[in-house]
């Protein structure tokens, strides 16, 4: 579907609330036999024409169907106070259009030439970070399902609730338990009043040293890899920068090489 870079109009076929702010969108193919062509961990240009604006707005997604999925694909997006693109994609109806460019060209591409390098891998998501996350996960571990790479997951939202796609991640976990690892981190102390709670969510928790040291061990090997996708403050708390000096992925003595922000 997505070859060339060029502008592809698709329709909505559906459209999924997942938590307060967040939507699951799924846009239909002309084709029923099309599938998206892109690879682990492309992501496609959404341009829309937000409301009173005479220029486009263009923003990058990472969709979280399969890659082989025939027939349409899916987007999960979190909508930001006066976000000018996830505004406007929370506005879709079934049977509205949206214009597509892609793949979007750079970023991390995952391979069965990697996989052979790479015996572990670490994924550190917050919040809407998790679709590229969710999308590597999935590529590792069904591309590839004898392959010997482990997978461990760690999520970081703020509540429970925002802790979209965790139904698939959970199955994911059920079919590969023997390679997958989850583990959900969310900083209110306590699950909100009238729900029951997730015992496999750990409340009042937030990604720091001593607890990724607790998930991912002290000592490193040959063969890591961690990839970082996240608002800015759990990107800079986790490589670190100008301003707060070391990150935390550094002070549990991975090397500049085996991180990867997307
Ligand atoms: C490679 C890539 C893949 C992405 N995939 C997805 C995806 O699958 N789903 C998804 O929901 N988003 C994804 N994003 C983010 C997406 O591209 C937009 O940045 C996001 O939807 C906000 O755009 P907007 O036009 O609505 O907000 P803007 O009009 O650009 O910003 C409005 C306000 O929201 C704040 N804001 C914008 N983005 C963020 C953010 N990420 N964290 C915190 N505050 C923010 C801004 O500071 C501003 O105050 C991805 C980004 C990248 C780089």
């Amino acid at each position: 579907m997505f070859r060339g870079f060029r502008p592809t109009s698709l329709r909505v076929q559906s459209v999924e609330s997942l938590s307060h702010n967040t939507k699951r969108l799924r846009f239909e193919y002309p084709n029923q036999t099309l599938t998206s062509g892109l690879q682990l961990t492309s992501s496609v240009l959404v341009f829309c024409w937000p409301q009173k604006s005479w220029l486009p707005a263009i923003r990058p997604y990472t969709p979280v169907s399969s890659l082989n999925q025939c027939g349409f694909l899916d987007l999960v997006v979190k909508k930001y106070p006066h976000g000018k693109v996830s505004s406007h994609l929370h506005t879709l109806q079934p049977g509205d259009s949206l214009y597509f460019l892609g793949p979007l060209p750079g970023g991390y591409r995952w391979s069965a030439a990697t996989a052979t390098e790479h015996s572990q891998v670490y994924l550190i998501a917050g919040g809407s970070g998790i679709t590229p996350t969710y999308q590597l996960a999935r590529g590792i571990l069904e591309e590839n399902p004898d392959g010997h790479t482990k997978v461990q997951v760690v999520f970081g939202a703020n509540t429970a609730q925002d802790l979209v796609l965790k139904k698939e991640l959970d199955t994911l976990q059920r079919r590969f338990a023997d390679r997958l690892q989850m583990h959900y981190l969310v900083s209110e102390a306590e699950p909100s009043v009238g729900e029951a709670g997730n015992k496999d969510v750990s409340y009042g928790a937030r990604v720091t040293t001593s607890r990724l040291q607790q998930f991912f061990g002290a000592k490193r090997q040959g063969g890591e890899k961690v990839f970082v996708c996240g608002p800015p403050g759990i990107e800079n708390a986790l490589v670190g920068g100008k301003a707060n000096g070391r990150g935390i992925l550094e002070e549990l003595g991975f090397e500049k090489d085996q991180i990867h922000v997307f």
